[in-house]
């Protein structure tokens, strides 16, 4: 910068006086000259490379005062601004500062002096240039927070600093703030992120030593000390004035957090891990806090894994269909079955559907996995019929993904035509969560199966969390009650009444009840003495490949 030649603008309307000032200036710096203010205006919007103005008031167009006017609003503001002129008193030299000059100096001058005071300005100016370059460059200029690569080495050099302390890194974003954006106006959207970046403001300076700052979009990070409790309160609190924030609109936030174990390990890391643990989070309506834990990384290699291998494993008929018997509680006699996918992998061996089915249903594979197992199972209905066996219904899981799919009746329809097998021997279990996304479509779908005679049961009821909705808007067939209620031990009174009225509500709205996931005698007691119908569970038969459930039912 020292080399640099640096660009001066003269305004000033006498010929002779601008000749005086270009010749002191020069050779130090370079000069532009303009007669009055609206040539100035002009030269300034023509030559970026104008560094410093020196001003004469008393001009004819466009005179000193009416230029400082336009100047003070302008683009060019930041540039340094010497007033120069022949009146003395103290009252112009107020309004010229005011108006935005950065100095003042009366004629006639002492050429050594406006040389100082012009070298002053400019160096004034150019240490504001470079801090503000330096603020920009490493701020965020929405929120005024530090941006990505500054909160990332600043919170290095704090973790460096500290090594006393143990850190934390603490993300938090918005659970689908693109919506909220495209559905308020980008302005609302940037009025949200302010307020978040307000919030962690405060945050900072009651839990130092803090750096936090915006990462990109929705996604703001702190590294602060790592305080279980008072991190735990934070997300609390930001969950509770989240939900009031827009009545309108339910915002719910994700923190993930990663507990820092080795504070020399890059910050980038540190924040991906806590991004990963807050996946954990999203889409739920209850976690807005998840801690980072290794099986997390082990589980997103297990998922990519599996999308790896999926197709393939499905044209190789590595996927079988597993049935396990449903029984008449007070006959004991089977009556019917549930289809439950197996994954017989040629390395790894029989994997659960908990593994696999969640990552299916997010990437739409599960579609063709249903599918899979629709065919299989009607395709050993016409056997069992061609076979003479009297065949016991068997219900196929429908993933919520499907029942969505807008084809979904055709093809299941074709299904039982193409193996000439009646409708009521295929039943479908749709699981509850499913009717929550938009209850009015499933309910229009349930009824349109059931037209066609195939029966429905409702999967995992209760599990949801408005299962009594459900089951005013939707009328099943069969509700089938989720296992939660047998097996909750911490408090098993509560479930057991809770169990006992739903059973009730069931008959007294006489759809049949299914209690999955009996494991004791005593729960078939129980279930007997409160009026459950159907039960499935390990008690009485675990999931079993098809030629053993033959044995079993129909031997
Ligand atoms: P689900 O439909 O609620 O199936 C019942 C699950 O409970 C089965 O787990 C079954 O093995 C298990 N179970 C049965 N009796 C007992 C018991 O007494 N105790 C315990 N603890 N568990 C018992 P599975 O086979 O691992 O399947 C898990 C879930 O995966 C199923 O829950 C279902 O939601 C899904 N799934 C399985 N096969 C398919 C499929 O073909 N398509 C779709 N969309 N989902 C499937
Ligand atoms: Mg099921
Ligand atoms: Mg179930």
């Amino acid at each position: 910068m020292e080399n640099e030649k640096f660009t001066i603008l003269v305004v000033e309307d006498q010929k002779i006086n601008r000749d005086i000032l270009s010749n002191l200036l020069n050779p130090e710096y370079d000069v532009i000259e303009a007669e009055n203010g609206s040539d100035a205006v002009e030269k300034l919007e023509h030559c970026p490379e104008i560094t410093a103005i020196l001003l004469d008031l008393v001009m004819p167009v466009m005179d000193g005062y009416q230029f400082l006017e336009y100047f003070k609003d302008s683009d060019f503001s930041a540039l340094p601004l010497i007033a120069v002129t022949g009146d003395k008193d103290d009252e112009t030299e107020r309004r010229v500062l005011e108006l935005g000059a950065w100095d003042f100096i009366s004629k006639p001058y002492q050429p050594a002096t406006l040389l100082t005071r012009l070298k002053n300005v400019i160096i004034r100016s150019q240490y504001y240039l470079i801090s503000r370059m330096k603020y920009v460059y490493e701020h965020d200029p929405l929120t005024g927070l530090y941006n990505r690569s500054t909160f990332f080495s600043e919170a290095g050099k704090l973790m460096t600093n500290h090594p006393e302390i143990k850190f934390a890194m603490v993300r938090v974003d918005i659970d689908h703030f693109q919506t909220y954006n495209s559905f308020w106006g980008e302005e609302e959207g940037d009025k949200l992120l302010r307020s978040i970046a307000n919030q962690l403001r405060l945050v900072s300076e009651r839990y130092p030593p803090c750096i936090y700052g915006r990462i990109n979009a929705d996604a703001f990070c702190i590294c602060m000390p790592d305080l279980k409790d008072e991190i735990g309160m934070i997300a609390h609190n930001a969950f509770d004035e989240l939900a009031v924030y827009n009545k309108k609109y339910r915002l719910v936030p994700s923190f993930g957090v990663y507990e820092v174990e080795e504070p020399w390990d890059k910050p980038q890391k540190m924040y991906e891990l806590a991004k990963l643990a807050s996946t954990e989070c999203k889409g739920s309506f209850i976690d807005y806090l998840a801690y980072y834990r290794p099986e997390i990384s082990r589980r997103l290699l297990e998922n990519q894994w599996v999308i790896n291998e999926m197709q393939h494993a499905l044209d190789s008929n590595q996927f079988e269909v597993y049935l396990q018997p449903k029984y008449d509680i007070n006959r004991g006699y089977p009556s019917g079955s549930e289809a439950l996918i197996r994954w017989n992998h040629p390395t790894r061996g029989i994997l659960s559907p908990a593994m696999f089915i969640p990552v299916f249903e997010q990437n739409g594979f599960i579609c063709k996995v249903d599918c899979f197992v629709w065919e299989t199972v009607c395709r050993l209905l016409h056997d069992w019929i061609a076979r003479g066996i009297d065949p016991l219904p068997v219900s196929v899981n429908v993933s919520r993904v499907n029942m969505y799919n807008p084809h979904i009746v055709r093809i299941i329809q074709n299904l039982v035509e193409k193996y000439s097998i009646p409708p009521k021997l295929l039943e479908l279990e749709v699981t509850e969560s499913a009717y929550m996304t938009d209850p009015e479509i499933m309910a229009s779908v349930v009824s349109e199966l059931q037209s066609r005679g195939f029966v429905i049961l409702m999967d995992d009821f209760g599990s949801g969390y408005s299962s009594l909705n459900t089951l005013k808007d939707v009328s099943v067939d069969v509700l089938k009650i989720d296992m939660k209620f047998l097996s909750d031990t911490s408090d098993r009174n509560r479930s057991r009444k809770i169990l006992e009225s739903t059973v009730n509500l069931a008959l007294e709205l006489e759809t049949p009840v299914i209690m999955e996931g009996v494991e004791t005698e005593e729960q078939v007691n129980f279930l007997k003495k409160i009026g459950c119908n159907y039960v499935q569970g390990f008690f009485y038969a675990r999931p079993m490949p098809v030629p053993k459930f033959e044995k079993l039912v129909f031997a």
